[in-house]
């Protein structure tokens, strides 16, 4: 590990560019080749946050549906990248005298519930500090929530695919006829109806044709979960220099009153702590649901180009994994009751909080949000701003996203879900989180299930029923 740390940086670049070098010189031609091809109502692509709520809500309504997740379980960015689901709930804690609701319900919420019963979430914990930012915390156990996802696909009769690539898209004009999948079953060729892009990084959506935008504007980040540490012992350490931000109580290694989240004030912790954490781009916010253990310490990496580059990325995730040993150091030397921390969890790659966007039908503007704009073909209600106290929705709370926002541009029978919907950066701090993205996808595989039933594209799906099959599987609209 040290010798590759000293030694591997000039030695990388200089590989990489040879290979790219390489990629350049010269070309080789695929023959072509037949595929079997694999029929379905419904295909979703991408198992992860929105995707498992798409394929879930397509097949109880009665699709043929496929899922195809390239890595060997669900629950993709939700399992890997933030601290806590946010927000199930208004911002009602900011704003004395608004009423408590919780306005995202539907299948995320029944996640939830089948967390709640094997131990593996605090529950919507109430935060007692920093409810300007967010008035509660729900954080699970990120091993049981792929476990209780999957279960929950299989029982509702999805065809999952892990381990499976989507590698391209067969159209036929402005449809897509199917999906190209790639895996060590061989080459197959999904056909559908309708299809849902949850890729996160819109794959599906780009190999359609569709347009899209790339901002890099994002460090990209590998969190990591630490074992062998205390949470009271962080708390004191925070308070002990007067920097506690964020605090909330929920259930914890099955009791109910324990500390699952903190965050601090960086400037107010010892030097030699805040710089060298300045220097990795670590955060101090932290959740969890078991005793000795932290979730999700954040260390950010802001790369050079897009994270579509797959040699530049292959150099980031060298990186971060040296910052990762770098804030167990952190943590060993300067709180108390950390001194035994190691890592106990990575990210099976980097995350980012937005690669490609794709273009919709309707581009949610920040002041929609922060208006608190409903629209007539509200798909869902939502009230979190991941800028809060900055930004929040205004007092405290919702705005609509459209289903118009779903609908690929110029295809007609693509939805998306995730996060990469809105191209406003600041919008896009609101909706790219995880239970908007979830209750996206219940709206996108509803719709997709809906337009194989009728038989009609994205666009020709009548409002009305969206809204009537949504209701009835219990998503919340503002009255
Ligand atoms: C570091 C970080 C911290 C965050 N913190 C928080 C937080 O604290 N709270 C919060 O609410 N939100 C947080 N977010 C935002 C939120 O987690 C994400 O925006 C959200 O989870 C994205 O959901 P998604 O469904 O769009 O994508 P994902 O959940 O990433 O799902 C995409 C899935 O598609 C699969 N896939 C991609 N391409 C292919 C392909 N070609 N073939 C097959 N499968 C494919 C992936 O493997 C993955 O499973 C954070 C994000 C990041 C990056």
């Amino acid at each position: 590990m040290l010798m590759l740390g000293i030694g591997a940086p000039a030695a990388f670049a200089k590989r990489n560019k040879q290979s790219t070098q390489n990629q350049l010189d010269s070309f080789y031609e695929e023959p072509t080749k037949k595929l079997p091809v694999r029929k379905f109502d419904v295909v979703v692509a991408g198992a992860g946050t929105a995707g498992v709520v798409a394929a879930l809500a397509a097949a109880r309504q009665g699709a043929k549906t496929a899922l195809i997740e390239v890595k060997g379980y669900p629950g993709g960015t939700v399992t890997e990248g933030g601290t806590a689901l946010h927000s199930f709930y208004n911002l009602w804690k900011a704003f004395p005298g608004v009423k408590k609701r919780q306005v995202v319900k539907g299948i995320p919420q029944e996640i939830i519930d089948r967390l709640v019963k094997i131990g593996g979430t605090t529950g919507h914990a109430e935060m007692s500090k920093g409810y300007d930012f967010d008035s509660v915390c729900t954080a699970i156990d990120t091993e049981l929530y792929k476990l209780v996802t999957f279960e929950m696909l299989a029982e509702a009769g999805v065809f999952i695919c892990v381990n499976t690539l989507l590698t391209g898209a067969i159209m036929d004009g402005s449809r897509i006829k199917g999906a190209i999948t790639e895996s060590r079953s061989g080459r197959e060729a999904f056909y559908a109806k309708s299809f849902v892009d949850c890729t996160a990084y819109g794959d599906l959506s780009a190999y359609a044709g569709a347009k899209y935008t790339e901002p890099n504007d994002y460090p990209v980040v590998n969190s990591i979960g630490v074992g062998n540490v205390s949470m009271e012992k962080y708390h004191e350490f925070l308070k002990s220099h007067d920097a506690v931000t964020q605090l909330a109580h929920g259930r914890r290694s099955g009791k109910d009153n324990q500390i699952v989240r903190l965050d601090g004030r960086m400037v107010n912790l010892p030097a030699g702590f805040s710089d060298q954490a300045e220097k990795i781009g670590m955060s101090t916010v932290t959740t969890t649901v078991h005793d000795n253990y932290f979730m999700f310490i954040k260390l950010n990496f802001k790369m050079p180009v897009s994270p579509t580059d797959r040699d530049e990325v292959a150099k980031a995730e060298l990186e971060l994994r040296r910052r990762q040993v770098k804030a167990i150091e952190l943590f060993r030397e300067y709180v108390p009751g950390c001194e035994k921390a190691f890592i106990a969890r990575t990210s099976p790659k980097l995350c980012i909080r937005r690669g490609r966007l794709i273009t919709c039908d309707y581009d949610i503007s920040h002041e929609d949000v922060i208006e608190g704009r409903h629209f007539d073909d509200d798909i869902m209600a939502y009230g979190f701003h991941d800028f809060a106290p900055r930004f929040q929705i205004k007092n405290g709370g919702t705005y609509g996203i459209p289903y118009r926002a779903l609908c690929v541009a110029q295809i007609e029978n693509l939805l998306v879900a995730g996060m990469m919907i809105t191209s406003d950066k600041r919008a896009h701090m609101s909706t790219r989180n995880t239970v908007s993205c979830m209750g996206q996808g219940q709206a996108a595989g509803t719709a997709a299930a809906l337009c194989t039933a009728k038989n009609c594209g994205s666009r020709d799906l009548r409002y009305a029923t969206l809204r009537d099959t949504l209701e009835k599987t219990g998503v919340y609209f503002e009255t």
